[in-house]
């Protein structure tokens, strides 16, 4: 069949199998330009791999770093005559490149949250791989099943303890408008740390720990965000940078068993805002990431998830680096994101976009570009007219 995006709302239900290979290559291709990261990770876990910056840290892992890595991730499969979700092809494009380069993959698509999905990976850990050093855990999920109690925890993007009022953009019809977002309740709260805090990463961990599957000197790291002033109330300071507060608690009590466990380390870093399907949905960013794509390309200092987590890799992690923490422990690569001369044009223009200056103040044309990407959509060198199979098994 001839696929063409089919873009609703912040989600788009339709994916391209070649686009989203071409897509994976493209990334591949990157890592590899950039050179060997020497002492770099060789047996990886990463929890959330099928797309945005956990798919770039198994992809900077595998092509930058040589290692064998497992990927889990929750993506609906392909059916006859309908496409499956983008991190299924994803997946399938990039154990295909892995084997071809004599590089290990395997892969598990199921509920990260569940035991069931936790005692699948340790098996085939156990049988296939051997101990791991470098448990990447990227999750970003709108609810979760509590394995243990059962309940349902949905995750919401709220502000706490008053209304929020700010602009918006639609990003498919390219209107700007103002919205509210009602203060989110006690329950909401706990509710977005059940989903997005750091428990699960905890379990994981404990799991790993147990089943004596990670190597001496392990390293784990999860995925933050701050953000600048204007998203606070929605983000830093809302329920999502509540769970986030919690997923710095979890860094810390992982740490303290890794470090006792052969000297490893885990952290949180903080990356920075892009376009992926969990940040597309959130409101009042997506208007901030245009605003910001523009300014940090016209500074030359723009990245992708790819470019990020090489950067991480390459200049934190490994590479005989050393990690560099803030004042909280955290690493950051939201550094160029978050320079003066990055932050004080988005303020300035900020308040002055409107649905009529959109497309000159900010890159809503890059915004749109990089969103349909993550669904194989207007990757260069792809024929989108020509028919396609949409049906494509996991390897
Ligand atoms: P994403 O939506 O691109 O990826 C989420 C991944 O989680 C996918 O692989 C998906 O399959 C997997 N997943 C979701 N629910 C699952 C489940 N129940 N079981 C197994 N896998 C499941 O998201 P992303 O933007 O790459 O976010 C990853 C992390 O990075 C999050 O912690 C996010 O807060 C953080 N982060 C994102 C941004 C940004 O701007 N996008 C910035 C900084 C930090």
């Amino acid at each position: 069949m001839i696929i063409k995006p089919k873009v609703r709302g912040f989600v788009c239900v339709t994916a391209h199998p070649t686009g989203c290979a071409a897509h994976i290559q493209e990334q591949i291709d990157y890592v590899k330009s950039k050179g060997p990261i020497k002492n770099g990770p060789k047996n990886v876990l990463v929890i959330g791999a099928s797309t945005g910056y956990g798919l770039a840290s198994r992809i900077t892992s595998a092509f930058g770093s040589g290692a064998k890595t497992l990927g889990v991730f929750f993506e609906r499969p392909s059916e006859e005559g309908r496409p499956a979700t983008p991190g299924w092809y994803n997946t399938i494009a990039f154990t295909k490149a892995a084997k071809a380069a004599g590089l290990y993959a395997s892969n598990i698509n199921g509920d990260a949250f569940s035991d069931d999905i936790k005692k699948q990976t340790l098996d085939v850990i156990a049988r296939e791989m051997g101990p791991i050093d470098l448990v990447v855990y990227s999750l970003a999920s709108p609810r979760r099943t509590h394995p243990k109690t059962g309940a349902v925890h949905k995750s919401t993007l709220k502000p706490l303890g008053a209304p929020y009022t700010n602009k918006t953009v639609d990003t498919d019809k390219g209107i700007v408008s103002e919205v509210t977002i009602e203060p989110a309740n006690e329950t909401e709260t706990a509710d977005t740390v059940a989903v997005m805090g750091g428990e699960d990463w905890e379990m994981w961990m404990d799991a790993l720990i147990e089943a004596k599957l990670l190597a001496p000197g392990a390293t784990s790291v999860a995925y933050s965000y701050i953000g600048p002033v204007h998203t606070w109330p929605i983000y830093k300071d809302g329920t999502i940078g509540t769970a986030k507060i919690d997923l710095e608690r979890a860094a810390k009590a992982i740490h303290q068993k890794l470090d006792a466990f052969g000297g490893g380390r885990a952290f949180i870093s903080v990356n920075k805002a892009l376009v992926t399907q969990a940040s597309s949905a959130i409101p009042v960013v997506p208007l901030y990431i245009s605003i910001l794509y523009k300014v940090m390309k016209e500074a030359g200092t723009h990245e992708g998830c790819i470019e990020q987590m090489q950067r991480l890799f390459a200049t934190q992690l490994y590479n005989n680096s050393a990690l560099k923490f803030d004042t909280e422990g955290r690493v950051r690569v939201d550094d160029w994101e978050m320079r003066p001369e990055i932050q004080e044009p988005v303020s300035v223009i900020w308040p002055q976009v409107t649905t009529e200056n959109l497309a000159q103040l900010t890159d809503i044309v890059g915004y749109r570009a990089e969103f349909l990407k993550l669904f194989g959509f207007g990757v260069a060198g792809v024929n989108y007219e020509a028919e396609v199979e949409p049906h494509v098994a996991m390897l």
